[in-house]
């Protein structure tokens, strides 16, 4: 029989049905509300999917889903470390625990224990982030675009930045240095060409206007053939020679030598302090693979400018990040980053391992296992790869990814010629009896 707008229930009337009434009132009438709009405009159209006696059932669900957690776990099968989409570093049991530990009470955050007085949220990491990259002062921010905006803006304001035009670089999500710039109140002043820039331009752009020379890293793309860009002790020179400050963005940066696992060599952090810039300032979660944070290293005054400028109370870190900076930080100075830190776990994970579980797990669905190549992503390293092993999932690819998005946990993989492969090098080893189960619940 063909359902009317008649046929509908008033809202007060399917209230009262025993599964809404214990329902909170004001999402209950709101989901009740637009259920039967919904069933009165498809009654309209000729064509609602459902019966009167499912309408409890739809609006308990809607009132259910309203308070979901929308913000969920995934597994992580593309075997792109750092996933910008897929929330960028994991963090380790520690930093985990310490967020915890920090958000389940209250906190020496702007307290000093010693002195029984006000003290700095600041200081919390600067000790580790000294000893960590040898420069005298640090910094954090909220994220790395905000250091480089709080640098510009306390450095350069109305003044001039010269960069590069190798280096007007767009990061992602529209992340354009020119613009960052415009948004200091900072004349940009280019140099160079796109593929070659030398010391000697710099040194031939500089003003009594200019207060910056700004480097910044090509963390996404990659110059080859014809190229030059100037070596940071080059500029270190010029910056010296005329008496303005050295900003390096290393975008990801990192504390560890990333040759050392068959890559390519990441700037390091400890490198550009020791050239002597004047500040370095790289993420909290790409390589360093802790929260989200912008970290900024390097000469004590230049700090202190920084922390000086209004723009840093507007950009400051929370409790949360800074103790699961903290605890990250720790690993790098007790030497277990590589063991703990699941970025470089993934990373340092040789493929002699990832084979042996790719073939465990392909025997266990079952499917086929299949040497494949990784990427770190997140602005690292384009280009590099590691040799990596995944499971390869036959059958219609399209569907099959779409319902491995919809498992619990949903998992993330990649298509490669028809399959669907589950690269593990960004699966952690503990996780593969999740993903073996999630992979069956779609087949
Ligand atoms: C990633 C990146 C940024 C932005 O860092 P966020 O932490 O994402 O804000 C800035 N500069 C460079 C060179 C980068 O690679």
């Amino acid at each position: 029989m063909e359902l009317t707008p008649r046929d509908l229930p008033s809202i007060d009337r399917l209230l009262q049905h025993p599964r809404l009434r214990e329902l909170p009132r004001a999402l209950a009438l709101q989901a009740a509300r637009e259920v039967l709009d919904e069933a009165r405009q498809a009654a309209r159209d000729g064509g609602w999917a459902h019966t009167l006696e499912e309408l409890p059932a739809l609006v308990a669900q809607r009132v259910e889903h309203a308070s979901e957690l929308r913000l969920r776990p995934v597994i992580n099968a593309t075997g792109v470390v750092i996933h910008t989409n897929l929330g960028r570093a994991p963090l380790s049991p520690a930093a985990l625990e310490a967020a915890r530990t920090a958000g389940e009470g209250y906190t020496n955050l702007e307290y000093d224990l010693d002195a029984g007085e006000r003290g700095s949220r600041h200081a919390l990491v600067t000790d580790l982030l000294r000893r960590l990259t040898g420069a005298e002062d640090a910094l954090v921010t909220n994220n790395n675009a905000a250091a480089v905006l709080l640098i510009l803006s306390a450095l350069a304001q109305g003044r001039q930045a010269i960069i590069s035009r190798g280096q007007l670089i767009e990061i992602g999500g529209g992340f354009r240095i020119p613009d960052v710039m415009r948004q200091s109140g900072v004349e940009l002043i280019e140099v160079g060409t796109t593929n070659r820039t030398y010391a000697a331009d710099y040194a031939a752009a500089i003003t009594e206007r200019t207060a910056v020379l700004l480097r910044v890293h090509a963390s996404n793309f990659l110059q080859v053939g014809f190229v030059h860009q100037p070596s940071l002790a080059e500029l270190v020179e010029v910056a010296g020679k005329h008496d303005v400050r050295l900003v390096d963005d290393l975008g990801s940066g990192t504390l560890l030598d990333t040759s050392q696992f068959g890559l390519a060599q990441e700037p390091m952090v400890q490198d550009s302090v020791a050239a002597g810039a004047d500040l370095v300032c790289f993420s909290g979660d790409k390589l360093l693979g802790g929260p989200q944070a912008g970290i900024i290293v390097g000469r004590a005054a230049a700090i202190a400018a920084l922390r000086r400028h209004p723009l840093m109370r507007a950009i400051r870190p929370d409790k949360l990040t800074l103790a699961a900076l903290g605890a990250t930080l720790a690993h790098y100075v007790r030497g277990e980053a590589e063991r703990e830190v699941p970025v470089w776990r993934m990373l340092a994970a040789s493929a002699e391992s990832l084979r042996e579980r790719a073939s465990n797990l392909a025997q266990r669905l079952p499917a086929a296992a299949r040497e494949t190549r990784s990427a770190i992503g997140g602005g690292s390293l384009p280009g590099q790869t590691q040799t990596s092993w995944a499971v390869a999932l036959t059958g219609p690819a399209d569907e099959l990814s779409a319902a491995l998005r919809r498992a619990q946990p949903p998992v993330i993989g990649r298509i490669e010629d028809e399959h669907v492969l589950l690269d593990l090098r960004t699966v952690l080893p503990e996780q593969d009896t999740v993903l073996e189960a999630a992979v069956r619940s779609v087949r």
